[in-house]
């Protein structure tokens, strides 16, 4: 029989695990033809996430839990999880219930009979949430499909349903920076994309603070584009069309009223502008500095401390 594995990022979740864990199971208990197991990453939660999680895994079968040792971020959690999830499927799942359950079949279905090798979830629209960070959501989606040639879907949740073969494909994308949206895009395959609304929280409150957004939107773009938005290269640019308009300025002054201070000016435009390209070149370098800086290092993309549940049997 064919296995399906759930992989559920946890971060001081204890107020939506549970609930989480009825719904899910409710679906999943009506699947055809299918086991399920599923597999909580309690990414370093400082509160009673962990504990929830034990006593999961101790009184239901097919409950697998990892902890790591600190709170790597949802990228490396998911990262653990499809690197331990066994099943011939792969869910990935939030545990706020912002993914509704009530869709698995239909993804499964489409995984299984309808010839797709991933069935992804998008919410079409942004109910409930800030005008304001809808907004900056949308520019980020337009700018970041503009300078990459990686496909970012917008309104794409994480929530998806993949084969083995994809999983297997994701987990050799080995990258420290993981911007996983772009990743699921960046390996291929057949994608059929699932419209559903946007739903709020089940409980507890989110992880993401607007500042954590935006950082995660920058790591986006230069994780997928080699056209980065350095600080340094806008400033070598606009440095560069203000020496441009002072040159205009200057070639203009000395045609209509003639020469005042001869020299000068036109050196300082000079000057200005080479200082400008400079900037400019530099920035761009440091952007690829950074990033392979970060990538050389190797460090391990998530650290394992414990985990438990229903190791050893296949459920
Ligand atoms: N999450 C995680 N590690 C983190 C932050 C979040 O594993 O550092 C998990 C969180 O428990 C949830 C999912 O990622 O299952 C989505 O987080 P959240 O609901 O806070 O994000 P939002 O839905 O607001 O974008
Ligand atoms: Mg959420």
């Amino acid at each position: 029989m064919a296995l399906l594995s759930i992989v559920v990022p946890c971060y001081n979740e204890e107020a939506t695990v549970e609930l989480f864990y009825a719904r899910a199971s409710a679906v999943c208990g009506a699947l055809p033809e299918l086991e399920v197991e599923y597999l909580f990453v309690d990414d370093g939660s400082a509160d009673g996430t962990l504990s929830l999680l034990r006593g999961l895994g101790a009184r239901e079968r097919g409950v697998r839990w990892l902890s790591l040792s600190r709170n790597f971020g949802k990228e490396a959690a998911m990262y653990a999880g499809l690197e331990h999830a066994r099943g011939d499927y792969v869910a990935v799942m939030d545990v706020d219930l912002q993914d509704p359950p009530e869709l698995l079949p239909q993804l499964l279905e489409a995984v299984r009979t309808g010839g797709y090798d991933c069935a992804a979830v998008r919410r079409v629209n942004r109910k409930g949430e800030p005008p304001i960070r809808s907004w900056f959501a949308r520019q980020f989606y337009k700018l970041i499909n503009k300078v990459s040639r990686t496909e970012i879907v917008d309104g794409a949740r994480d929530f998806r349903l993949m084969t083995r073969q994809m999983v297997d494909a994701i987990l050799r994308v080995g990258e420290y920076n993981r911007f996983s949206k772009g990743i699921f895009s960046w390996v291929g395959f057949r994608v059929k994309w699932v419209e559903t609304e946007n739903a709020e929280r089940s409980g507890g409150e989110s992880k993401w603070s607007f500042f954590k957004l935006l950082v995660y939107a920058l790591d986006g773009i230069i994780a997928f584009s080699t056209a980065p938005l350095a600080i340094a290269s806008v400033l070598g640019l606009i440095l560069c069309v203000v020496s441009f308009l002072a040159i205009v300025f200057v070639i203009v002054r000395q045609l209509v009223w003639g020469g005042s201070a001869f020299g000068w000016p036109s050196l300082v435009c000079i000057i200005l502008f080479l200082a400008g390209i400079q900037l400019f070149c530099i920035g761009i370098l440091g952007q690829y500095l950074a990033k392979t800086y970060l990538e050389v290092k190797k460090r391990p993309i998530y650290i394992l401390r414990e985990q438990g549940g229903s190791l050893d049997e296949k459920p």
